[in-house]
């Protein structure tokens, strides 16, 4: 509001003519004339003018603030000035009125809400100056604009500016903004704030495979679903690509974690997308304020470190951040350079994990693993270094290696004459590639293994996307001969009821229920559900991770098809895998042998009983 010293005398209430020194008369029809132009200028002006005597009632009113307001002028005159007003004005016009009848403001200028007579609401400028006659302040003539196309193009700026088109949630300027304002010392919770960074994963997959206007529509979805975990202090922002964060202002360690539960939750469900049921993951890192960092900046930084902490530490899951995550995140850096180096030095390479029929402790097939030897770092973890790899599309070219050296192997076997299938683990990144199916076929062709010795293991991240388009690549992939493997089931969250609908012809049982085994009831009955449901649906039942007698004698009870783990062996060497195959050879050849003398011992003794 403006507000200034100066008043109008009023010398003609209409003119403002001085009225001394002229014939009366002459004077009278002057003023007349005066008065009508007045009227006329009063009348058909396009700004709104209101007179207001000084308890804030109407005396008048021009035909422009009808319009504007809804109100014929008879329906105004005689009420109070607040009946224009939106209801939080009120006092605020009562204060204003009060400081000009005891002559303290004499005009003002104010942007106020007015009401309309069916109830809309506009945005008005009043300018309001205090009309004296004889000295004495007499009436308010107030001018009043219609300001709601500006007002309007302001705050469709001013909300631009703050959030972004696809989700409509705040931005990330607008995000860090308001996570600063949070941690200031001295803002209302004391500078204490939790921060949850979100990312989703395997999101890239569903846009490459279903194009942006999927991908935004599950970003709309996404977002929709993580406003509905909100609490009223929340603010959720989607920071750009397929990241979103949250502060609570206030939020200690326990808030994030249950928020970040909460969040988790959100993804158990499928996204519907153009017609299409989508799956997807989220990764989330919860920290913070004052503990993990003091400024937007240095918060944003360790969530992050703990979002790809919970990426690492197998995906849609939440991890807090620790003091040595940050060095963790350079060196990822540097690994990511490291990787690519590799490759072209052929410091990769196959190793060769041997799988057995679990009854007849046949074996029928090794698993591919890949194997990093550096000359700096030494033995490096696939599990350290695929997921970067994945992040960073190495991955494809690595798959492709590794796809190649174990169908060469596999063609190698049988020309030997000891013929054994091989089983290559499937990277999301891959698998997604449109042209994925045509890959693996050309790695068939080239190496002239058959393709019924090839199995490919997918996990259920794999599976993320849409899976209208995972089934056909699976279908085509059965048709060309090639079996495909459900790896690592139970980690993720796809039920059971879901293998009913992809074409796979085999569950790998994770390591960690194979682990838990031993350790009770509970773990036994859960492996015992998956294999009865998984052979109700005629799949093979794969068991990883077998490291003792105990757990085998379980597994053949709950009728198990086939087996791995370190009981039967370790990932060996192409070389070393072959020798195996070897000998297996001349133990099955010599085991047939001994079959055979049993069943002619068991014969004659049948014989003998029977004469
Ligand atoms: P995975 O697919 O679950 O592979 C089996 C892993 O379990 C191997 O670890 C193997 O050494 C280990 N393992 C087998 N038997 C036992 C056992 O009895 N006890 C224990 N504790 N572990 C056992 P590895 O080679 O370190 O591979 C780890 C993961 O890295 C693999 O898990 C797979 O997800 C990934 N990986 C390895 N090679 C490749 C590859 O060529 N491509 C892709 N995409 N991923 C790969
Ligand atoms: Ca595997």
């Amino acid at each position: 509001m403006q507000e200034s010293g100066s008043n109008r005398e009023v010398a003609s209430p209409v003119s403002g003519t001085p009225l001394s020194g002229r014939p009366r008369l002459a004077v009278e029809s002057e003023l007349a004339a005066s008065e009508a132009r007045f009227r006329v200028a009063y009348d058909e002006a396009a700004v709104g003018m209101i007179m207001l005597d000084l308890d804030g009632r109407i005396l008048e009113v021009n035909r422009a603030i009808c319009e504007i307001s809804g109100y014929a002028g008879v329906d105004l005159v005689g009420q109070p000035m607040t009946v224009l007003l939106a209801k939080d004005h009120e006092l605020d016009v009562a204060r204003i009125l009060s400081q000009m009848a005891d002559g303290s403001t004499r005009s003002y200028r104010v942007e106020r809400r007015l009401v309309r007579r069916d109830g809309a609401s506009i945005w008005v400028r009043n300018s309001a100056t205090l009309l004296s006659y004889g000295g004495k302040p007499a009436q308010l003539f107030i001018l009043v604009e219609d300001i709601t196309e500006g007002k309007k193009a302001i705050e469709t700026l001013q909300y631009q500016a703050a959030h972004e088109e696809v989700t409509g949630l705040y931005n990330r300027r607008h995000f860090e903004e308001l996570l600063a304002r949070a941690v200031e010392p001295g803002s209302g919770s004391g500078g204490r704030a939790a921060l949850l960074y979100l990312d989703l994963d395997g999101f890239k997959l569903v846009n490459d495979t279903m194009g942006h206007a999927a991908g935004d529509g599950l970003l709309r979805e996404v977002g929709a679903a993580l406003a509905g975990c909100m609490g009223s202090q929340d603010v959720l922002a989607r920071l750009g690509g397929d990241e979103f964060a949250v502060v609570r202002p206030g939020g200690g360690p326990e808030d994030g974690a249950a928020l970040a539960t909460k969040m988790l939750k959100a993804f158990q469900q499928a996204f519907q997308v153009a017609n299409h049921e989508l799956r997807i993951g989220g990764s989330i890192g919860v920290v913070t304020s004052p503990a993990d960092g003091t400024t937007a900046g240095e918060l944003l930084q360790s969530a992050d470190a703990a979002m790809y902490s919970a990426k690492r530490q197998g995906r849609n899951r939440y991890a807090t951040f620790t003091t040595d995550l940050r060095d963790q995140a350079t060196e990822r850096l540097a690994m990511e350079i490291q990787i690519r180096n590799a490759l072209a030095a052929g410091e990769f390479h196959a190793e060769y994990q041997p799988i057995q029929e679990a009854k007849e402790k046949r074996l029928i097939r090794f698993e591919a693993v890949c194997r990093w030897h550096n000359a700096l770092l030494g033995e490096v973890s696939p599990m350290q270094f695929i997921p970067v790899a994945e992040e960073t599309g190495i991955m494809i070219e690595l798959g492709q290696f590794m796809l190649r050296q174990a169908c060469t192997a596999a063609a190698a076997w049988a020309r030997k004459g000891t013929p054994a299938g091989v089983a290559v683990n499937v990277s999301a990144v891959e698998f997604a590639r449109p042209d994925y199916v045509d890959t693996v076929w050309r790695a068939v062709e080239e190496s002239r293994v058959n393709p019924s010795l090839l199995e490919l293991e997918l996990t259920e991240g794999v599976l993320g996307g849409d899976i209208e388009v995972c089934i056909e690549k699976i279908t085509r992939l059965r048709d060309l001969g090639i079996r495909v493997t459900l790896d690592d089931f139970g980690t993720g969250h796809s039920s059971l009821s879901y293998l009913r609908r992809i074409p796979v012809a085999a569950l790998k049982i994770d390591r960690t229920f194979v682990a838990d085994l031993q350790n009770g009831p509970s773990a036994v009955s859960l492996v015992r559900s998956i294999i009865g449901i998984a052979t109700s649906f005629g799949l093979r039942v794969l068991a990883d991770g077998v490291e003792t007698d105990a757990q085998l004698r379980v597994l053949r009870f709950l009728g198990c098809h086939e087996v791995q783990g370190f009981l039967f062996g370790r990932p060996e060497p192409f070389e070393a895998a072959t020798q195996r195959l070897r000998d297996e050879q001349v133990h099955l050849k010599s085991s047939r042998v001994a079959d055979w003398g049993a069943a002619r011992r068991s014969a004659g003794a049948l014989q003998r009983q029977l004469a």
